[in-house]
């Protein structure tokens, strides 16, 4: 069982130490006909934040995703916990991850070719109820691991590992892909 674990470092000095970052530098594979089904676990979601609410943030950052010509479908909601490599893709909240890190996806690949990509998501960081934008970019960047996006080196971009780009803020964080993003996506996926 391969197990990736990738972080978000977000460029926020002033909300906490730059973390380091453990991703993956080259892409595992990508998704076999081009779809990701995936589960979603509404457990444990931020307390600040409703449960209608938050699943429509989840869902919403999924779609930013099929510009890059990717299926991303919703399978419906599950009791499986995010990071279980279980055999199903689970997308939700959980608090079992270092204190540092605001999201993390796990996952299982062969020959090129993602077998299982879980996503949990810190529901406690107290940035995230600050700036609800923050969320809804990690969530989006967490989706963009889950299809085998690598980090991007571009401080703009959905994909950035944040910690090399200090001066962003987060009222200025994108809600959907970079076109640079999307590019990275679909070279991906053509090189399919
Ligand atoms: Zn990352």
């Amino acid at each position: 069982m391969l197990l990736l674990a990738l972080l978000l470092a977000a460029p926020l000095p002033a909300l906490g130490e730059p973390v380091e970052d453990r991703g993956e530098k080259r892409s595992p594979g990508v998704w076999p006909e081009r779809t990701y089904r995936w589960w979603y676990n509404p457990q444990h979601h931020p307390v600040w934040l409703d449960a209608a609410q938050a699943r429509t943030w989840v869902l919403a950052a999924a779609k930013q995703w099929e510009n890059c010509g990717v299926r991303m479908e919703y399978q419906g909601e599950t009791g499986h916990a995010p990071g279980a490599m279980d055999g199903i893709n689970v997308v939700g909240w959980s608090l079992d991850m270092p204190r540092q890190i605001r999201g993390i996806t796990q996952g299982r690949a062969a020959a090129g070719r993602l077998l299982e990509r879980d996503i949990a998501i810190r529901p406690d960081r107290e940035e995230f109820a600050r700036f609800p934008r923050l969320l809804r970019k990690v969530i989006m960047h967490e989706f963009g691991h889950a299809l085998g996006l690598t980090h991007s080196p571009r401080c703009d971009d959905v994909m950035t590992l944040a910690a090399d780009c200090p001066r962003a803020h987060p009222s200025t964080l994108p809600l959907m892909p970079t076109g640079n993003d999307l590019e990275r996506c679909l070279a991906l996926y053509r090189a399919d």
